[in-house]
């Protein structure tokens, strides 16, 4: 069209779209998905902003929130619909052009390598995926506060943009018309499109509508001048009988026509999970849910779930997931980026997926939903963000999150101490599934859970018996600090840890040997997180913790610690002489070490030499 305004792709997007258009990824399936994804974020944003201005729906059609699917099989053109928020001129060269989030190159790498599609949807770009199955694509789009265009690419580095004039006028929204590729012939069969929108699109909100064209056999009146034409229909099986049969004359005439009847079909059940029972939600189905909020559509399951509702002065429904893996940006920059895996829901409607006052920091890591009736609908986001009702959600949320995760361990046999172990024998298969969840669950996100140690001094106990690591008698594996307490030595008044940089190194330490020798337990702590959880995490159960190369250890009063104190009293004074005050506070005779002849502690309330280390390696 002469008319079109053409635009380059950014270099990204051209790089995204050349893997995409020559991807051999087979599940081109995935693009269906992505495309009513997005018309269901554009839906939500339009009855977002209808919650505070009626008007922007507008009347009749306009107004009814739906996607609906139609097949043009002569033309081979696929289009979705739906009257969603729509697109101005300056969105569609800014959405369907350029790529916002960062981190997308990286993936753009890792596709080029692992040719694997799959998780194009968290990456912002799940739009492309139209060029896995056709090669011009054309977006329609009216948004309220401009013309309707038309936006088309043959994913040639470029596209086009002109004013629609041509096409009838869409009212509000967008529809995106899929020329396919030849090879792409089965998604012009009405039974492919359905499997698909209940395989992926089951949890979608909005109703999804197919124009679905029926050949159907009706009985229509045969006419006198028709029944002369007997003869020349041969397909009608009635007419050969007709002579023979005498009863023939007393039944009004009719014969059997194929007649094609369209109607828009719906396709999916938009009651909402979380508004069901519990009970009758099966684990496929959760999982299912995960999945399509994660949007991950790999085969793994949640690690876990929790699916409740709260009542009282403040209520809502809410279902969390524990993700089988942690994102691979989730630890940087933890500081800086707002990101939580909420979304809330306001009775029924899509309020915001970024909504940072319903869980702390540390629990970023989990995905779900609320959806609260308390809460008011006609307000704006930042009237909702300082709601009073919030502080109850979140507490109540976190409560139920440390819970399931809890829940986690409780359920994995590998566990329980030996003395449980009666108790939570059940079927074997469920055992099975069980085993060894929890120490998935504590090498994707154990570090979540230490910083919310540091940062969640209300629930610092409740997070310390998740806690996870090794010590001298955890014989390679994983324990926990009730274990530990289990086997501590009668007499024993504290919790005995060291830190490092690894188990290795550690094992070495004299700061071990006496201990060792006396059969005391120390915990391993060897991630530099560690030591910023020590300086919080005091005691546990009513027992104080205490770093083995600091001072103060204490391994019970030995008789002869008087007397030795005594005869060496010249040596140490004339080793704190030697080494003078700048060097050391002061030098002990001391009855922690068996071989080793002596060794450098640190001040009770001094960092650590590992601490040192850290700190060290940080300013540089
Ligand atoms: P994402 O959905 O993760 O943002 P996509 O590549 O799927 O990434 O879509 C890019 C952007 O294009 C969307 O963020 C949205 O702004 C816009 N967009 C895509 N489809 C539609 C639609 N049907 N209606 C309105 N805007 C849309
Ligand atoms: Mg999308």
């Amino acid at each position: 069209r002469n008319s079109a305004e053409k635009f380059q792709f950014q270099a990204e997007v051209s790089r995204l779209m050349d893997i995409i258009i020559n991807s051999l990824y087979s599940n081109k399936d995935i693009f269906l998905r992505e495309l009513i994804s997005n018309a269901s974020d554009a839906l939500d944003k339009i009855r977002f902003l209808s919650l505070t201005d009626k008007e922007i729906l507008g009347e009749g059609d306009n107004s009814k929130l739906d996607i609906q699917i139609k097949l043009d099989k002569e033309k081979k053109i696929l289009s979705i619909r739906d009257r969603g928020i729509g697109m101005t001129k300056e969105d569609l060269i800014k959405n369907l052009g350029t790529i916002a989030k960062s981190g997308t190159s990286a993936f753009v790498e890792k596709m080029q390598t692992s040719g694997d599609l799959n998780l194009i949807g968290q990456f912002g770009v799940g739009f492309y995926s139209v060029y896995l199955v056709a090669d011009y694509v054309e977006v329609i789009s009216k948004h309220n506060d401009d013309k309707q265009y038309v936006w088309e690419s043959k994913a040639d580095g470029a596209f086009a943009i002109s004013e629609d004039t041509w096409n009838e006028p869409l009212g509000r929204g967008t529809e995106i018309k899929l020329h396919l590729r030849e090879e792409a012939g089965e998604y012009l069969e009405e039974s492919k499109l359905k499997d698909l929108v209940k395989k992926y699109s089951e949890f979608i909100n909005f109703p999804i509508y197919i124009w679905s064209t029926k050949e159907v056999d009706v009985e229509v009146p045969a006419d006198e001048d028709e029944s002369s034409d007997e003869d020349e229909q041969p397909e009608s099986p009635s007419s050969e009988e007709e002579g023979e049969d005498e009863d023939a004359e007393k039944k009004p005439k009719t014969k059997t026509v194929k007649e094609t009847s369209s109607e828009w079909e719906l396709l999916n059940d938009v009651k909402a999970i979380w508004l069901r029972n519990p009970k009758e939600v099966t684990e496929e189905e959760y999982s299912k849910f995960y999945h399509s909020l994660a949007k991950d559509f790999s085969e793994d399951k949640p690690l876990s779930w929790s699916h409740f509702t709260a009542e009282g002065d403040v209520e809502f429904k809410a279902v969390l997931f524990v993700p089988p893996k942690a994102p691979q940006d989730l630890y940087e920059s933890y500081y800086n980026t707002k990101k939580s895996n909420l979304k809330l829901y306001v009775r029924r409607v899509f309020i915001s997926e970024e909504f940072d006052e319903l869980l702390p920091k540390y629990l970023n890591f989990l995905m779900g939903l609320v959806d609260s009736d308390t809460l008011p609908l006609n307000v704006s986001r930042e009237m909702l963000q300082q709601h009073s009702s919030l502080k109850t959600i979140k507490k109540k949320l976190i409560r139920k999150a440390l819970d399931m995760i809890r829940r986690i361990a409780e359920e994995d046999p590998d566990e329980s101490n030996d003395k449980d172990k009666k108790e939570v024998e059940k079927s074997g298969d469920e055992d099975d599934e069980k085993k060894g969840q929890y120490t998935k669950f504590w090498n994707e996100f154990g570090k979540s859970i230490k910083l919310g140690i540091i940062e969640d001094a209300t629930n610092r106990n409740r997070l310390a018996k998740l806690l996870r690591f090794e010590s001298t008698k955890s014989d390679g594996k994983l324990t926990s600090l009730d274990q530990y307490i289990s086997r501590m030595k009668s007499g024993q008044k504290d919790i005995f840890y060291i830190t490092g940089t690894n188990k290795e190194q550690l094992e070495k330490s004299p700061f071990l040997e006496r201990l060792k020798k006396k059969n005391y337990e120390v915990i391993f702590f060897t991630d530099p997180v560690d030591e910023y959880l020590m300086q919080y995490l005091m005691d546990y159960e009513d027992k104080k913790f205490q770093n083995v190369s600091k001072e103060g250890l204490k391994l019970g009063k030995d008789s002869k610690d008087k007397e030795l104190k005594e005869s060496f009293k010249e040596l140490t004074k004339w080793w704190k002489g030697a080494l003078s005050a700048e060097n050391v506070d002061d030098v002990k005779i001391s009855n922690r070490l068996a071989d080793t002849p002596c060794v450098v502690v640190t001040s009770k309330y001094g960092w650590s030499a590992n601490m040192e280390r850290i700190m060290q390696s940080q300013t540089l």
